[in-house]
C-alpha cells in the first residue's frame, strides 16, 4: 500500500518522535532550521505505507498522512481508484 506524508516544517519542533516510530525509517532530521530555529524533519516518501504512526505521535500536528486506498477492498475504496485520501 502506498502512502505519503506532508510535513509542516514551520510547526515541527524537531522532537524526533516521528523518526523513532516510523517502521520504514524514512523520516530524518533536516540539516536546515526553520524560521523559529528548530530543525524539522524531512521524509523520503517513496517508502511510505501511510500507516499514520508518525501523524498520531506528533505533538504539534505537523504531519498530514495520505494513503492510497486503491486496494480493491470496497470498504476503503469509496472515493474512486488511486485517490490519495487524507488519513490523519
Ligand atoms: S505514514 Fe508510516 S511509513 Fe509513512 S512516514 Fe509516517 S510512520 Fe513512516
Ligand atoms: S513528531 Fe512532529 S514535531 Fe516531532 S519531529 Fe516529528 S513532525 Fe516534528
Amino acid at each position: 500500500m502506498a502512502g505519503k506524508i506532508i510535513i509542516n516544517i514551520e510547526r515541527c519542533k524537531g522532537c524526533g518522535l516521528c523518526v523513532v516510530v516510523c517502521p520504514k525509517r524514512i523520516i530524518v532530521i533536516s540539516e536546515k532550521s526553520n524560521r523559529t530555529g528548530y530543525f524539522p524533519v524531512e521524509v523520503d516518501n517513496s517508502g511510505c505505507t501511510g500507516c499514520a504512526a508518525c501523524g498520531m505521535v506528533c505533538p504539534d500536528a505537523a504531519i498530514k498522512v495520505y494513503r492510497d486506498d486503491n486496494t480493491g477492498d470496497e470498504s476503503c475504496n469509496k472515493s474512486g481508484p488511486s485517490l490519495i485520501k487524507e488519513k490523519v
